[in-house]
């Protein structure tokens, strides 16, 4: 099988989640029921999501010189992944969220100090150089310093390679930027806020996608939760209906989706047919809890195909 290298440049942190009866309110001290550490942040749980879907796919981010940082290293070990890009930076510590969850309604607060996946230097990117010659697509998101994304957008497009753009979190930016990405993966609220609009239904994300297009950007797909995913080439375009599962805990399934996204399309499928596939990816990621850790094997994706 078709196996091109998938090189996934974004953010780690640790996710610290506590569960409780409610949420604390501004100087409340609430007792909580659970607490668990694990690896976070929207870079790493694609580059799981990959690498658990049989993609082939090395992680750059920049961790501290820390405990958290030994978290990333020891995760990514312990699932095989690749570990020579994971900088460390001297000063700063490793990004943290803390994420504090109300176990009877679902809801969440969550603070995230991206920390030293912030604060990657144009020298690290440079460095990258020879990994993204050998990789044929490149999948960032928008969780580490802006100047670094570009800086990787620039070399990835000068030398022709696919750029898959995550745009979360939410946030505009500019056409310059867009023009050089092949496509685009943002959520409905992603792509509200990179269109300056409301995208709640298949109508508002096909014509956030003509406004997309008409950005330059070359193709895009928008996921739409349980909606699905609406994809839009300048040829079709196509709504695909979420798989039908019974959702626990739906954190993480834009990573997921991202993951399986650019493993299908690093097997020679075209956008819908990867589309089809990232679907299913993020269906199964939401039947478990957690974000990477929620990620599906490859075994159990083509179990479910079948
Ligand atoms: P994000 O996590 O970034 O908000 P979405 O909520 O749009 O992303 O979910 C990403 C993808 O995960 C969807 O397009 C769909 O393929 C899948 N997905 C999300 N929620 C569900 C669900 N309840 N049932 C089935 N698939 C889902």
């Amino acid at each position: 099988m078709q196996k091109d290298k998938i090189v996934v440049f974004g953010s780690f942190v640790v996710d610290l989640t506590s569960w409780a009866g409610h949420l604390p309110v501004a100087g409340e001290t609430v007792k909580g029921s659970m607490f668990k550490m694990g690896p976070g942040g929207k870079g790493s749980n694609q580059a799981v999501a990959v690498h658990r879907a049989g993609g082939d796919v090395t992680m750059v981010t920049k961790v501290g010189d820390d405990v958290f940082g030994r978290v990333a290293l020891d995760f990514y070990k312990n699932e095989g992944m690749n570990t020579d890009y994971i900088f460390i930076d001297k000063k700063t510590g490793t990004g943290s969220a803390l994420i504090m969850v109300d176990e009877n309604t679902g809801q969440n607060q969550i603070l995230v100090v991206s920390g030293a996946c912030d604060k990657i230097t144009p020298e690290e990117v440079d460095s990258t150089e020879s990994l993204i010659d050998e990789a044929k697509i490149v999948l960032l998101q928008l969780e580490i310093n802006m100047d670094a994304i570009e800086r990787v957008i620039n070399m990835a497009h000068a030398k022709g390679k696919t750029i898959v753009l995550n745009t979360a979190p939410a946030q505009k930016l500019p056409d310059s930027l867009l023009q050089k990405v092949d496509i685009v993966t943002p959520n409905e609220i992603e792509a509200g806020a990179l269109c300056d609009m409301t995208v709640e239904n298949e109508q508002d994300a096909r014509k956030a996608a003509q406004i997309l297009l008409d950005k330059g950007v070359r193709n895009v797909v928008i996921t739409l939760g349980k909606n699905g995913v609406f994809v839009m080439t300048p040829e079709k375009h196509e709504l695909i209906p979420a798989k039908k599962v019974k959702a626990v805990d739906t954190t993480g399934a834009g990573d997921a989706f991202n993951g399986g996204f650019v493993t299908a399309l690093a097997e020679g499928k075209d956008i819908f047919e990867a589309a089809r596939f990232g679907n299913i990816v993020g269906a199964l990621s939401v039947t478990k809890i957690g974000t990477a850790p929620a990620m599906p094997y490859r075994d159990e994706i083509d179990s479910f195909v079948q």
